[in-house]
């Protein structure tokens, strides 16, 4: 089985029942599957075919839902990519990714046309109409780049609706995710399908959604939490997705409310966006059975204000794009831990090891490692890469973390932001859930700087809540009434907001760079 002929047997057993819904219409399976089969064989009438590589540079409308299973469905490769990214980074995932074609927003006409000198070997850009404008702005393109553009309706229009799957091998690479990189150059992590079918069934599974479900999709679907959790998860159990075009927490309290949605997945900034949202009530959250949270540590003072106010279950989650990527998700049948990503998904093995590859006594801090059908095949084109990554057939996460004797796994930090102060550790994130529990603040990032006596020390920037009267000296005090010396910022500064990715991931490199300007 694989996401796509799990569809066609939905589009066949349930064909009215709607996949999914967007901007007040519905989309029945046997809708969606037709979709997804006349958009393959119009890419293949295009000369797309097995094995070559499709990006997606799409983001929460249909286009994306379409693309992404007509490429499945040829047995190309999909290439998500985040629509916002610079100029530079999406040309650099272009290349180094190899697409032959693309299928991108209206917005990205500028970049089509630079595209199409610079990266010859793309051959087709296939641009998804949003304005009414389209044709005007594609007639306006140089000749050149005009010859290799298309509009996406026309090419789902000269498609062929029995256009049966193309067979795939499972081990066969669906789809090329880059990760965020928050450091570095970002690398493209290869998921096959068998990978991104079990991960999606395993999460359904492990989190009893149900046929019976309506799950808010307001996460950036290119975006590999999303990807799984509200986009192929329910469409493997049959459940239906509320599409979102963007994130507020306005339109998500009304979306759950008109749409009667059951489960809501976001990353905790959105959670701290809703908290803090003055009109919002319990009656506004009362259809959701589960609220899921993932992507990066829900601080636990989050998470208590949150189920406070709106009286519903949150259930914090793991994962990383190389293991498609849940590991880890507080379970159903047993007590949510606060502070805790929970216990080992279905079929997944999670372990901590010391730097020889041992497991390390419960309690103790270590590297966390990942072994399951979900784990990627490795970096494209990567071979060092990816041997420091997948080594004696565990996925090594670059997470610290530790496990408790329930078998609940606590992520402590990412090893590389990890500082050491005199020669003593400390994990930024003890100090943010400190700083976090501060009745004035509404975010927190601390980080380490260079220090000469002690070689790095502790740095924190806030965002304090709007009117509130703190001062630095009072942030530092409160911070000494509740940690070791060495852990206690040196200096707290005050921002406006905190420098984020469009994952809600803090971008330390960033806060770093400003620390050193
Ligand atoms: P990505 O590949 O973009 O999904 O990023 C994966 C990284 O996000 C992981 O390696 C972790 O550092 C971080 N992450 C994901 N979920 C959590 C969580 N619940 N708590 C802390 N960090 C998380």
């Amino acid at each position: 089985m694989n996401l796509v002929e799990k569809v066609r047997a939905t589009a066949k057993s349930q064909p009215g029942k709607t996949a999914y819904h967007f901007t007040g219409k519905d989309t029945s399976y046997a809708e969606f599957d037709q979709s997804v089969a006349l958009f393959a064989s119009a890419l293949q009438d295009l000369g797309v075919n097995k094995g070559d590589h499709v990006a997606l540079l799409l983001g929460n409308t249909p286009h994306f839902l379409i693309s992404l299973y007509a490429t499945m469905r040829l047995g190309a490769t999909a290439i998500p990519v985040n629509p916002i990214y610079s100029p530079d980074e999406i040309s650099y995932i272009l290349q180094d990714s190899d697409a032959k074609a693309v299928v991108a927003l209206e917005q990205l006409l500028p970049l089509v046309e630079a595209a199409s000198v610079q990266l010859p070997a793309i051959e087709h850009y296939i641009v998804c109409e949003t304005t009414g404008e389209t044709s005007e702005k594609v007639n306006a393109l140089s000749d050149a780049a005009k010859a290799k553009t298309h509009l996406f309706t026309h090419v789902l229009r000269s498609g062929q609706p029995d256009m049966e799957p193309v067979a795939v091998d499972e081990n066969e690479t669906a789809i090329i995710l880059y990760t965020s990189g928050t450091t570095g150059r970002p690398k493209g992590a290869m998921l096959t399908h068998k990978n991104l079918y079990s991960n999606a069934s395993d999460v359904g599974e492990y989190l009893g959604f149900s046929s019976e479900d309506r799950i808010i999709a307001t996460l950036p679907v290119f975006h590999v939490f999303a990807l799984t959790v509200v986009v192929n998860a329910p469409l493997v159990k049959g459940a239906t997705i509320v599409l979102m075009p963007r994130f507020s927490p306005a339109e998500v309290f009304k979306a759950v409310k008109e749409q009667q949605a059951t489960i809501f997945a976001g990353v905790p900034t959105m959670y701290n966006f809703m908290v803090q949202y003055p009109e919002a009530t319990r009656e506004d959250f009362s259809s959701i059975r589960l609220a899921i949270s993932g992507g990066a540590s829900l601080p636990v003072a989050l998470l208590e204000n949150f189920e406070e106010k709106f009286q519903v279950k949150v259930s914090e989650g793991y994962g990383l794009s190389e293991a498609s990527p849940v590991t880890c998700f507080n379970p159903l049948d047993r007590e949510r831990v606060p502070g805790s990503i929970g216990t080992s998904i279905l079929n997944v093995k999670n372990k901590v090891v010391d730097e020889l590859g041992d497991e390390v006594p419960v309690g103790q801090v270590g590297e966390l490692i990942v072994q399951g059908d979900n784990v990627m095949k490795g970096y494209y084109k990567m071979p060092e890469e990816s041997a420091a990554a997948l080594r004696d057939g565990w996925l090594y996460t670059g997470d610290l973390a530790r496990k408790d004797e329930d078998g609940y796994f606590y992520i402590v930090d990412r090893k590389k932001d990890l500082i050491i102060v005199g020669g003593y550790n400390v994990y930024p994130r003890e100090v943010e859930e400190v700083l976090f529990t501060h009745r004035d603040l509404v975010e927190a990032a601390v980080l380490g700087v260079p220090d000469p006596d002690f070689g790095e020390e502790v740095l924190a920037y806030v965002v304090a809540k709007e009117g509130a009267d703190v001062t630095e000296q009072q942030l530092i005090e409160f911070c000494e009434k509740r940690l070791a010396k060495y852990k206690v910022p040196k200096h707290i500064e005050f921002l406006d907001e905190l420098p984020k990715n469009t994952t809600g991931k803090i971008l330390r490199r960033s806060l770093k760079d400003f620390v050193k300007s």
